[in-house]
């Protein structure tokens, strides 16, 4: 197992990767971390706690412009031992230390200098997931800036900015500048954005009783409220199908980038697109971000017990149900819908082919180079779904039973138990659905399926594809009456 994919297990999973190793225990002292910035694009990060043994570590993700990835940016690292004597720890390879005494040996401290310069690099899964500048400040998501023993299963940690007095931060977790931010989960720590610098504007709204705060770079600052106003109906819409938000407190943050992507956290997301915005694509952005706030039900709260296996679900669940809400709340129009719903299946069709008989949840072991099929064959899953459970029970029980996912998603979901409760929802339509994705690879039945829930597709070869709606007597139109009624507004 690459230290990628332990690092995206440990984040996803740390209560299963916490028991496989030896734990320090916080007995009620918590992980006190102070980031101080020093000039320039430099800082340096200090943490104090209960004495720990073992590695330390960042989350790690090459590039071919940084090829030892995030710990390209970390210098003078040190570790404190018992006796207080701060000691250079050997460095393992993709971002883990250990004592040079060994992994047995302890240590209560440790220090670095972080140099914020992630610019320099084109990072694959996009810099909102990494670190950026952010006009005149510093965006940072915390598992690729703080270094932390992933052991530390059960502490609560505090965070304290020392910055100059016309800087600001801006974080996802609880408390302030002033009293210092706190949380009690490590997932909480690293999967959560913070923006330190000065010129900081952010917009707080209430949704139920969801506060929400939106910060953008400048040249976006035209758009906030169009961004607050999609936030507010699509987060909205998203309670009243889960039945309630899983957090109190949800932060977005907007940047500028030549492209249109986004990045979920644990109460957080990050966006970047162009700017200033162009009305044309007001599509990509919308999707976007009403994706990314979905991931707060689908992905983070309904999450998988391991990091790969069930991407597509929370991929493509995402990605369907954003379309059919962004469609019911009148944020998108029926040509839009058909757009959507084509590249889904172009993409199915085409990931099937670049990924070769593998099942959609080996495909989420390598996310990013088969993100077709995981995301294809994903929100094809979810509408074939809706489409066999609103035929067989009515309308509204595909959502029924994500909400019930919702509600029982105390522990996270193994593969067999997401298909054992999807079935139980859904008469065993979901394994012969997801049977039906994995079997022999055959676009034609794909296609004969569309055609059978109302959505008739033709297709040219793999990659050119027309579908159009045709339920209610329609014979293929574009029109709304012919909409198929789990879709229709
Ligand atoms: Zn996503």
């Amino acid at each position: 197992m690459s230290k990628k994919c332990l690092a995206a297990a440990a984040l996803l999973a740390l209560t299963s990767t916490a028991v496989a190793q030896a734990q320090p225990s916080c007995s009620g002292q918590p992980v006190q971390y102070d980031i101080a910035y020093l000039g320039g694009t430099d800082f340096t990060v200090t943490a104090e706690f209960p004495a720990s043994a073992g590695l330390v570590d960042l989350s790690w993700r090459s590039s071919e412009s940084a090829p030892d990835g995030q710990a390209e940016f970390i210098s003078r690292l040190e570790l404190r031992d018992l006796e207080g004597a701060w000691q250079t720890p050997a460095y393992l390879g993709e971002g883990s230390w250990q004592p040079v005494e060994g992994a047995d040996a302890e240590y209560d401290a440790l220090r670095y200098r972080l140099s914020a310069t992630h610019d320099r690099v084109v990072w694959d899964i996009g810099k909102e997931e990494i670190a950026y500048r952010f006009d005149e400040a510093f965006y940072f998501v915390g598992s690729s800036v703080l270094i932390a023993n992933y052991g530390w299963s059960d502490c609560g940690y505090e965070v304290d900015f020392d910055l100059p007095a016309s800087w600001s931060s801006v974080a996802a977790w609880e408390g302030s500048e002033d009293d210092g931010y706190h949380t009690t989960s490590l997932n909480d720590l690293l999967r959560n954005i913070f923006v330190v610098g000065p010129n900081l504007e952010p917009q707080t709204m209430k949704l139920g009783g969801m506060e929400v705060v939106t910060l953008s770079q400048r040249a976006l600052e035209p758009a906030a409220a169009q961004f607050q106003s999609l936030l507010g109906d699509s987060v909205s819409r998203y309670i009243e199908i889960f039945g309630s938000s899983p957090v109190d407190r949800y932060l977005a943050v907007f940047g500028v980038d030549g492209a249109n992507d986004g990045g979920a956290f644990a109460q957080s997301f990050g966006q970047r697109m162009p700017a200033p915005l162009r009305e044309y694509e007001r599509l990509m952005w919308t999707r976007t971000l009403a994706h990314e706030s979905l991931h707060n039900w689908i992905g983070i709260t309904i999450r998988p017990e391991s990091g790969s296996e069930l991407q597509w679900f929370t991929e493509g669940g995402a990605d369907y149900l954003t379309g059919k809400t962004l469609y019911r709340i009148g944020e998108i129009d029926e040509d839009d819908m058909i757009f959507i719903l084509e590249g889904q299946v172009r993409r199915f069709l085409l990931g099937r082919i670049a990924s070769g008989p593998i099942s959609l949840a080996e495909a989420g072991v390598e996310k990013q180079r088969n993100r077709q099929l995981v995301y294809g064959g994903g929100a094809l899953f979810h509408l074939f779904l809706d489409a066999e459970m609103t035929a067989n029970q009515g309308a509204g029980s595909y959502e029924a039973l994500l909400r019930q996912l919702y509600e029982n998603a105390d522990e996270p979901y193994s593969f067999d138990r997401m298909m054992t409760a999807l079935d139980a929802g859904s008469d065993g339509s979901a394994s012969e659905i997801y049977g039906f994705l994995n079997g022999p690879f055959n676009p034609f039945a794909v296609l004969d399926r569309m055609t059978e829930i109302g959505l008739p597709t033709a297709a040219f070869g793999p990659d050119e594809l027309l579908v159009r709606f045709a339920a209610n007597g329609c014979t293929g139109s574009r029109e709304a009456a012919c909409m198929p009624g789990y879709l229709a507004r």
